[in-house]
This record gives structure tokens, sequence and C-alpha cells, in this order.
């Protein structure tokens, strides 16, 4: 793993979120994507040398994603010729990539897909999913009706299969579903998703709703604290934790009765800055070192018209090295004694920075 630089908190880098596309095929309200990509999509070759120029400072792990990173045609393209880099020796001053993951909504994932998938070298998949109801996840994802719910619903439940008949599996990891909880919106769907994760041997990651971008209409009320998913979920099935692995998003829970782990992304209630190691590279090539930031930096002038390695290197180190974010810390902060505030300022739009 090549060495990383230091940002002013002392923490290193470590995984690469790389949007794909901000486009999507869902239009979940609290994310609100665009309807069309920004007109300076990168290229597979410009993708190619981001990754590599990351992995040269340290980045191990690379998360692809979007918008729906499914509706990115070249995704397979892309896994595979990202195989060379994961061949690397471990000890290799360029860097090594250690895994390959997707988020995705699922529901372009047909059994021929996930195989294809799977083939090109992708490691992991997280499908998200809201709800287990067709009325829930028409509400969660911004579908017109329970009808459309539902067969949404269908998919996703048929991805799961498909995932895991290609190889994905869930008791190595390799397979996890994502859920994004609100308080109005399906608070009542966390035991129903439960039981559904527990049958279905995987693990679910309730996902606090967060103040990312400025149009998702994100007020500090609609926010259902982990703490409380976890309590709600270990009366119906008692929990012990497990804690939160470094550099590691989700604080994790084992079902006491061997039904798997439960796991919470608390990033407004009990935030994890302290030791974030992950930066986002949008679709048309701007990075950002913190999910919740304003400002980013364009990379196209070292991919353009041909991609230089050693400038483009170079730029994302003093990018890293000047990073101070710790967003989700001050947000609680700034009203202490009061709960979570409300957003500090504009800031960059889901669907670009990919979760
Ligand atoms: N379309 C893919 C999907 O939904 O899995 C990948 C992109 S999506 C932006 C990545 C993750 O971010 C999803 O699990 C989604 O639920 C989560 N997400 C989106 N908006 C969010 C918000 N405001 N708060 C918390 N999580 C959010
Ligand atoms: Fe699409 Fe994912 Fe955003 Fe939902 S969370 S609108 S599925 S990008």
């Amino acid at each position: 793993m090549a060495e990383s630089p230091l940002d002013l908190h002392g923490r290193p880098l470590g995984v690469l979120r790389l949007s794909l596309t901000a486009r999507c095929n869902l239009a979940c309200p609290y994310c609100c994507p665009d309807l069309e990509d920004p007109p300076d999509l990168l290229t597979l070759p410009e993708r190619l040398a981001l990754v590599e120029a990351t992995a040269g400072l340290g980045v191990h792990t690379l998360r692809l994603t979007g918008g729906e990173p499914l509706l990115h045609r070249r995704l397979e393209e892309l896994i595979a010729a990202l195989q060379p880099l994961r061949r690397r020796d471990p000890g290799d001053p360029r860097g090594a990539l250690r895994e390959i993951a997707l988020t995705s909504n699922g529901v372009l994932l047909g059994a021929e897909r996930a195989r294809q998938l799977k083939a090109a070298g992708l490691d992991r998949i997280t499908l998200s999913l809201d709800g287990t109801d067709g009325a829930s996840v028409a509400r969660m994802a911004g579908l017109g009706g329970a009808a459309a719910g539902a067969a949404v619903l269908e998919k996703v439940l048929a991805a799961i299969g498909h995932a895991r008949e290609a190889g994905f599996d869930p008791a190595r990891g390799a397979l996890k579903l994502n859920a994004v909880v609100t308080r109005s919106g399906n608070a009542d769907q966390l035991l129903p998703l439960a039981e559904l994760a527990r049958e279905q041997g995987l693990e679910l990651r309730l996902i606090e709703f967060m103040d990312v971008g400025n149009r998702n209409g994100w007020v500090p009320e609609q926010v259902l604290p982990a703490a409380e998913m976890v309590a709600r979920i270990g009366a119906a099935w008692p929990l012990e934790p497990v804690g939160r692995a470094p550099h590691g998003t989700a604080g994790r829970w084992r079902y006491r009765d061997g039904g798997g782990h439960l796991a919470v992304v608390a990033s407004i209630t009990a935030p994890f800055c302290g030791d974030c190691n992950r930066l986002r590279i949008t679709a048309d090539g701007v990075a950002y070192s913190c999910l919740f930031a304003a400002d980013g930096t364009d990379l196209k002038p070292w991919l353009r018209p041909c991609a230089d390695a050693a400038g483009l290197e170079e730029a994302l180190r003093r990018l890293w090295l000047q990073r101070r974010d710790r967003y989700s810390e001050e947000r609680q902060m700034i009203r202490p004694g009061e709960g979570v505030g409300a957003p500090l300022r504009p800031q960059a739009e889901m669907a670009y920075l990919g979760g």
C-alpha cells in the first residue's frame, strides 16, 4: 500500500468514492438526483488515471457510485481495466487497490449483469432499499404510487438473488443492504427491513437522513437517531455492540440469537469525522474532501487534453494536505445542548458526490 499524506487533522487517505453519473432511474426525495448528467463527463481513460493517482496516495478501496452507477454503460469495462492495479504487490510504492465495491439501487441488476460485474472483478455490492411494501418504496424512491413501488421492490428483491447467485456472498460481507430512514417517511419500515435482511442473511445498514445538498428539504426533526433505530430493532431481536471499525462509517451490532449483524450510520447524531479517510470525485471530475463540502477541486486541467499523471497526483496530494473538513462535528457543535442544527452553508448535491 502506498504511503498516504496526512491531512490537517492527521487523517490518511484510504477510500475513493467515484461517482459515474449524476443521473438516476429513481428520484428519492432525500437525494434529489439530476435528470441529466453534467456536460463534461469523464471518459474511461480519465477515470483510470484518477484511480491510479489516488492509489499512489494511499487509496486501497474504490467505491463506484452515482447517481445510479448501473446506468453507466461502460461500468464492467472500467472495473476490468482497474484489475492491474489490484494485482500490484501491496508494497508497491505506486499503490495497489485491495477492493472495488459498488453502491446501487439494484433496479437494473439482472442475472446477466450481476455475472458480468463479478467476472469483471467487482468484490462487493451494497443495494439500497428503504421499505418492504409498495407504498413505502414508492414514497422513499419518489415514485407515483404503490404499484410502481411494488414493481421496484420486486426488482430489488430479485437483484439480491442475482447478486448472491453470481457469487457476491453476504456471509463474507460481499452483499449488503442500505436503507435511509426518515421519521415520517419510513420509520415504520425498520422492523420489516430488519426481518427481511435477517431472512436473507444480509447485513442491513441503516443510514440517518443527512443534510447533503440544498434541495432535499432536510430538517433535524426528520432525522431518526441511530440510537433509536437500534433500540427499536433490539426490542424485537436483542443486539450487542460490535463497534465501528477504524475509518469505518457504520457502528455494527450483532443479533444475540445468531441472526447476523445490523449496522447504523450515524453521521448526524454521532459524527465520525475524526478518522474519515474518504475522498469523493464527481462524474465530471471534481474532487471533494467531504460529503458536506461546498467547494471542490476540478481535476480536469490535469486530465485534458491528456493525463498528466505526476501533476494529477501532486494536485491531489495538495488537496489532501490542506484538508480540514469536519462538517458533521461542526454541525453538532453549532447549537450545543439543542441537538443537531440546520445546514451551515450551501453544499454539493448527493447524486454528484455518491453518498
Ligand atoms: N443510486 C445508488 C443507491 O441509491 O444506492 C448509489 C448512489 S446513492 C447517492 C448512495 C447512497 O446514499 C444510497 O444508499 C442512498 O440511500 C444514500 N443517500 C442518498 N441521499 C441521502 C441522504 N440525504 N441521507 C442519507 N443517505 C442518503
Ligand atoms: Fe437514485 Fe440512489 Fe439518489 Fe435514490 S439515493 S435517487 S437511487 S442516486
